[in-house]
């Protein structure tokens, strides 16, 4: 922390968002961790009471001077601006100086603190937030926090409070929410002076959802971090990385972390991870979550939602942090940019991570081909994005259909190796592709009747554009349909599965999936060909709608290395 604690002129004070920000247990603790984060804490011991309104947090932060100790719970006291110009330029949590202050309004509020090399004290305030008793103590350099009798002299407000078991989730989704933001702190917290959880550190925030999620593993998760350039030309101030646990580094720019869960491994019943931070605290964003969900719409089953969590790091003048008292909302600049790379970086993930399930579910033997030339690099496995071979160089490469396997795969080759492409993935990419660009819906003679439906799937199949009308009880007649189905024998079940819910873009999904070539259908060389060449010059090559591999390339490289080519030729020679 720089600097020590100044009371904030008149004038910033004016320009900061007032508003309520304790009003309950949860914001105390959301709080007290906050100012321990801003401190530089790697480790936060979190204890509530519930009986006693009591909340104590203990970190190894920087902690305090005297001098700041005695300041720290007056009205608009900071150290961590000082000057209007400073708040287009926050990187702590913490900046209006509020906190403590209204906590010492509301409760009884003690302080212990230590700085490295200096001594140790303890200070209690009165109601004003001024300092009352001071002491020395003997702690661990660091600052702890106790929070008693929370609205002791305001009982209506403990009226207002949800039931015991409702705040005991919000505390623990307000600590898992910030520990997303910060995997590098280790946190444990207790209830009634025993263990209730504790969270272990990460390199990265793919190490701590596995810990909030018991039944998402490690390797369920695809992980992405990409510098983006601030938007606006010469708008790039400096930003503050925060790596709160090693030295901080300046730079220009932004950053976005995505993790990921891959679709095919988990998701959710309700929304409820798909997760945004900005500058290291979750906030709501209703914009940047529509972009996740949609951007993740067409990986997942029907009525299930993704895990992601995205962290956007700006230049803190994007950010306008006043919107909201306990800052859980925020003004975004230039949001359709942001909400642009968030897609980009979500369909990158999805490539990438659709390349990994694709050899981690090989068989054993093609598997160790792979791991063995991936090692030599000579094929790449690609993990970094920046290895990964555009979409659009598919297109170049010159693919010869040889042969048809098990009525399912087509085997194709080119100059430097083979490839097994899945008939049916590969067809579906193609119509889906083809689908999006033109979706015409042709006249049905004579309509097909439709019964039994709900006044949910009437709507849906008028929302994509379907002319429908009453037929009698319980029978409708459906004038019109998607070109591609219309002459199926299987249209009206068609139908029935697109009246079941999605949006234009689910539709067309569906619709590519049930018209694409089936496995177990024989195919000329002739059709394969005609296949392959219109796969390979689709957008996305790699992956089928809902996010699956397409191919499996076999480099000649990696084959020569596998039959240990090099070697046999080596002992024939005598060598
Ligand atoms: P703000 O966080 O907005 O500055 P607070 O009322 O939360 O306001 O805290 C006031 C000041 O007290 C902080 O600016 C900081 O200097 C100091 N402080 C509070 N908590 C801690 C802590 N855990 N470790 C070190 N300093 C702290
Ligand atoms: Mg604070």
């Amino acid at each position: 922390m720089t600097g020590s604690i100044q009371t904030l002129p008149t004038e910033v004070v004016n320009l900061i968002a007032a508003g309520e920000v304790i009003d309950s247990l949860a914001a105390v603790v959301r709080e007290l961790v906050e100012n321990a984060l801003d401190a530089g804490a790697t480790r936060i011991a979190v204890a509530v009471w519930f009986d006693l309104w009591r909340v104590r947090v203990a970190d190894n932060g920087t902690g305090m001077d005297l001098t700041d100790l005695q300041k720290a719970a007056s009205a608009h006291s900071t150290s961590k601006i000082k000057s209007r110009d400073d708040l287009y330029k926050i990187t702590s949590l913490g900046f209006r100086g509020e906190a403590l202050h209204s906590i010492a309004a509301l409760a009884e509020l003690e302080i212990c603190s230590r700085q490295t090399g200096f001594e140790g004290w303890r200070c209690t305030y009165n109601t004003q937030g001024e300092a009352e008793e001071t002491e020395a103590v003997a702690i661990a350099p660091g600052t702890v926090v106790t929070v008693s009798n929370l609205f002791g002299k305001w009982r209506l407000r403990r009226q207002g409070l949800p039931s015991r078991s409702q705040q005991q989730r919000i505390i623990q989704a307000t600590i898992q929410n910030i520990a997303l933001c910060h995997p590098s702190v280790t946190w444990q917290v207790q209830q009634s002076d025993r263990s209730w959880f504790t969270i272990s550190p990460g390199k990265t925030t793919q190490q701590i959802i596995p810990q909030l999620l018991k039944q998402v593993r490690v390797h369920d998760l695809q992980q992405l971090t990409l510098d983006v350039p601030t938007p606006e030309e010469g708008s790039a101030g400096e930003i503050r990385e925060f790596t709160y646990n090693s030295t901080p580094k300046t730079r220009h720019g932004a950053s976005l972390h995505l993790v990921l869960g891959l679709p095919d491994r988990c998701h959710r019943r309700r929304p409820d991870w798909v997760k945004v931070a900005t500058n290291g605290r979750l906030v709501r964003s209703p914009e940047l979550e529509q972009t996740i969900l949609t951007a993740m719409a067409k990986t997942l089953p029907r009525d299930r939602y993704p895990i992601c969590f995205i962290h956007l790091q700006i230049c803190p003048s994007q950010i306008d942090w006043n919107r909201h008292p306990a800052k859980a909302e925020i003004y975004l600049h230039s949001l359709s940019y942001w909400q642009e790379q968030i897609s980009q970086a979500i369909e990158q993930a999805l490539r990438i991570g659709a390349e990994n399930f694709d050899t981690a579910s090989q068989s054993h033997r093609v598997g160790k081909l792979l791991t063995a030339s991936a090692k030599k690099g000579v094929y790449h496995l690609d993990e970094s994005p920046k290895q990964e071979r555009n979409p659009s160089d598919i297109g170049l490469i010159e693919l010869k259909a040889v042969a048809q396997v098990r009525n399912m795969y087509i085997l194709a080759e080119h100059d430097t190796g083979m490839w097994l492409i899945e008939q049916h993935i590969a067809h579906e990419r193609v119509l889906y592709e083809q689908l999006c660009d033109r979706w015409q819906l042709v006249p049905l003679e004579p309509p097909v009747i439709l019964n039994y439906l709900t006044p949910v799937q009437l709507e849906q199949l008028q929302r994509i554009g379907l002319e429908i009308e009453p037929f009698g009880d319980q029978l409708w007649a459906v004038r019109n349909a998607p070109a591609l189905l219309h002459q199926r024998d299987d249209c009206a079940d068609a139908l029935l599965e697109l009246s079941l819910g999605g949006d234009l873009q689910n539709a067309q999904v569906a619709t590519a999936c049930r018209s694409a070539i089936r496995n177990g259908t024989p195919l000329t060389l002739e059709q394969m060909q005609t296949l392959l060449n219109q796969w390979k010059m689709t957008r996305h090559p790699r992956t089928c709608p809902h996010g699956r591999p397409i191919y499996l390339p076999l480099e000649e490289s990696a084959l020569a290395r596998f039959f240990r080519r090099h070697w046999v030729i080596g002992k024939s020679h005598g060598i």
